[in-house]
Formats: C-alpha cells, sequence, structure tokens
C-alpha cells in the first residue's frame, strides 16, 4: 500500500517520461487528495458519498431580541458547512445543503432546550414547530443547549444534533464532531488530534472511522431509495 505523496512524485515523473496522457490521471488524483491524512490508499480513491444535509437556526417564535435566541446569522451557519466538509472530506463524504435557515421556536421550548431538555422541541416539531425540507442529517443551532458545546440527543445513529452559539472549540468542529456520532462514531480518549476527542480542536479521521462512517452514511441513502 503506498501513500498518497509517493504515488503523486511517482506520477510526475511518468508524465515526464512518457507524456501527456497521465495528466488526466494525476489531476484525478490531485483533486481527491486530502489535507488532514495521507494514509488513505490512494489507488482507489474514495467515492464520494453526498448526504443531504439541513441547518437550522432556533428563534424565539415571540420576539427574537431574547436570551434564548440564536446569535448566529445563516451567513455565520452556510460558513460552519464549508468548514464541515473541509473535515468530513477525509472520508470524502460531502453534506449538501438543503435548506440553511431560520425557524421559530415557542419561548418555553427554547428555555427546556437551553436546560438541555430536548423532549418538547421534538414532540412540537410534529406538531406547531414547522421545520422545512429536512435532510438526512439535521442540525439545529441555539443560543443555550444544557452547558455542552453540541450535542445528538438521541445518540449514535440518530439525526440530528444541536450546537450552542458559543462553543469553546471552533464551529465547524463543533458539528462535524455531531455529524460523527450520527455517522456511527463513540468517543476516543486516544488523541486530542482526533474529532470524536471530546472537548478538544481535534479534526482527524482514522481510517477505521472513515470507514464506519461512509457505511453508516451509505445505509442512510440506501434505507431512503
Ligand atoms: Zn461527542
Amino acid at each position: 500500500m503506498q501513500r498518497r505523496g509517493v504515488v503523486f512524485s511517482g506520477a510526475m515523473i511518468l508524465v515526464l517520461a512518457i507524456g501527456i496522457w497521465l495528466t488526466t490521471s494525476d489531476a484525478q488524483d490531485s483533486e481527491n487528495n486530502v489535507p488532514t491524512t495521507t494514509s488513505i490508499n490512494a489507488e482507489t480513491p474514495l467515492e464520494p458519498i453526498v448526504i443531504p444535509i439541513s441547518l437550522y437556526l432556533l428563534e424565539d417564535a415571540g420576539d427574537e431580541e431574547t436570551a434564548f435566541s440564536t446569535r448566529r446569522s445563516v451567513e455565520e451557519v452556510e460558513e460552519i458547512l464549508v468548514g464541515m466538509n473541509d473535515i468530513w472530506s477525509q472520508a470524502s463524504i460531502e453534506l449538501q445543503p438543503r435548506f440553511i435557515g431560520t425557524i421559530q421556536v415557542p419561548e418555553e421550548i427554547l428555555r427546556q432546550i437551553a436546560q438541555g431538555n430536548f423532549t418538547p422541541f421534538y414532540n412540537a416539531t410534529a406538531t406547531i414547530i414547522d421545520v422545512p425540507q429536512p435532510g438526512m442529517i439535521n442540525g439545529f443551532y441555539a443560543r443555550e443547549i444544557g452547558g455542552a458545546n453540541g450535542i445528538t440527543p438521541g445518540g449514535i445513529g440518530s439525526r440530528t444534533f444541536f450546537v450552542m452559539d458559543d462553543p469553546t472549540v471552533h464551529d465547524r468542529r463543533v458539528s462535524s464532531h455531531e455529524v460523527g456520532h450520527i455517522l456511527g462514531l463513540h468517543h476516543t480518549l486516544e488523541s486530542a488530534e482526533r474529532l470524536l476527542f471530546p472537548g478538544t480542536n481535534g479534526m482527524t479521521l482514522t481510517e477505521e472511522e472513515i470507514v464506519v462512517a461512509r457505511y453508516v452514511a451509505q445505509g442512510m441513502l440506501d434505507r431512503q431509495r
């Protein structure tokens, strides 16, 4: 199993030696290059898996200036998604936006979310809260979520996560970490560099995690068909 860097240099030499036709495969190789890990087998580039995602900013239905409305802007959340796709490109998983925008939530339900109680919100999404165009993964951005940076209330295998306004680590990392849980990944305490290490800015995925996340992501897509 050769490392990508080695294959790339080898291709460069071959291009010089035997002609232009190799530049095509060389270009494809560069496109699939991943910034954060060098250990994926370059000879079998991962097929991209595209997962629809929707991201919602939770605003107070009565008064958007209350303490419980998110202070984030749609542009900010769009930028977070760009960062998430940087991180998830390690696994060749693309989170494709289906909806990014604000939803109105009754103040009492936002108050419950702020205390870490998500049940009233989930119950209300079936009735009084309109959640337009849900994706296969759905993220909710709230002012406070009970003290955590981010949380996937349903645990591994659920489809929804919450992120607070002022996490102690990078926004893109918090959201990507929660997506990791949704894609079947558990916490690790092995290295703070890892995406699944709790409470750090670690962003790397191991080859094993990539295999699991892709398997779960593909399963989600297959079940939808
Ligand atoms: Zn976690």
